[in-house]
């Protein structure tokens, strides 16, 4: 049997096990997925650890995945995203990844939204920002990242190819977008938050929502209402552990039966 797993403090509430599960259970794949939540002093012991015992891979959250760059070789994309949270053990150094990337890009190309030349706006520059930021630049879009801390939005835009940055009172470069990602937590268990004033939407856009709780924010239904294509944060959630699975053990993965597992269980929150 091979264990899989999520390393974070805290991961009690966590939406990875069913999805996972659901993974082996359609392929048939004799694995568990188990969650561990190690103190924040003890990460390092804890991937030496999971290594030892023979765990194939482990995801990373909340507040692990810069401080595992350090304990993993990372690929080049986590290296400059700057955190990790994929490890594969498979290899003689563990191998790190940031398949938040992924789950940006491949939650857009599962709406048909064609990335390349695209105008796009990260609302956001903490951790899901700097992956989207990578991502939709590496997809072939022109990135404009919109931040509450501004100086955190030029200094991640100075590393992004073409991008740029600034603060919030920039966020009117929406209206000449196309595409637009929510990558803050504003909305999060607060439905009546909002990080985009809704005159800034319109029907040219396809919107990202990060946030997952709950499902339909209000940006996302105040997008919809203009017209827009919106693409809630399971989206981005599914396609990363889809990503995850896949680097894992070289199969294509059973995603509509993931995708069935996440949702039902993000119901029930
Ligand atoms: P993070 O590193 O802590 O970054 C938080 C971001 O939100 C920062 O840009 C912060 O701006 C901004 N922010 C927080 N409160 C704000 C407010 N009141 N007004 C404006 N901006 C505010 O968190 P993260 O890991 O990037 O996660 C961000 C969100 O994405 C969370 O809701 C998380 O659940 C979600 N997420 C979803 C997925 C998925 O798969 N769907 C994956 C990763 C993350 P400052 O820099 O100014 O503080």
């Amino acid at each position: 049997m091979q264990v899989y797993g999520l390393v974070g403090n805290p991961v009690g509430h966590s939406l990875s096990p069913p999805m996972h599960e659901a993974a082996y259970g359609e392929t048939g794949l004799d694995a568990r997925y188990v969650t561990f939540e190690p103190a924040r002093d003890d990460i390092a012991a804890a991937v030496d650890g999971a290594d030892a015992l023979g765990v194939s891979g482990l995801n990373v959250t909340i507040p692990f995945k810069q401080d595992v760059l350090e304990l993993v070789d990372p690929d080049p994309l986590a290296e400059r995203i700057g955190a990790v949270n994929t490890i594969d053990f498979g290899a003689e150094t563990p191998a790190g990844y940031n398949t938040d990337a992924a789950g940006v890009t491949r939650s857009f190309d599962r709406h048909g939204v064609d990335l390349g030349g695209a105008a796009a706006v990260v609302v956001g520059a903490g951790g899901a920002g700097r992956a989207a930021a990578f991502a939709l630049a590496d997809a072939g879009a022109s990135v404009h990242v919109a931040n509450r801390t501004a100086e955190s939005a030029v200094e991640l835009a100075a590393a992004v190819p073409g991008a740029t940055g600034g603060g919030l009172d920039t966020l009117d470069r929406i209206r000449e977008a196309n595409v637009l990602v929510n990558a803050t937590s504003v909305g999060m268990e607060s439905p009546e938050e909002t990080p985009v004033s809704a005159e800034f939407l319109h029907g040219g856009l396809a919107v990202l929502d990060a946030v997952y709780t709950p499902l339909e924010t209000r940006l996302l239904r105040e997008a919809a209402a203009t017209g827009a294509t919106t693409i809630d944060g399971a989206w981005m959630l599914l396609l990363q552990g889809v990503e995850a699975f896949e680097l894992w053990t070289g199969r294509d993965a059973p995603v509509e039966a993931m995708n069935a597992a996440l949702r039902s269980h993000l119901g029930e929150h």
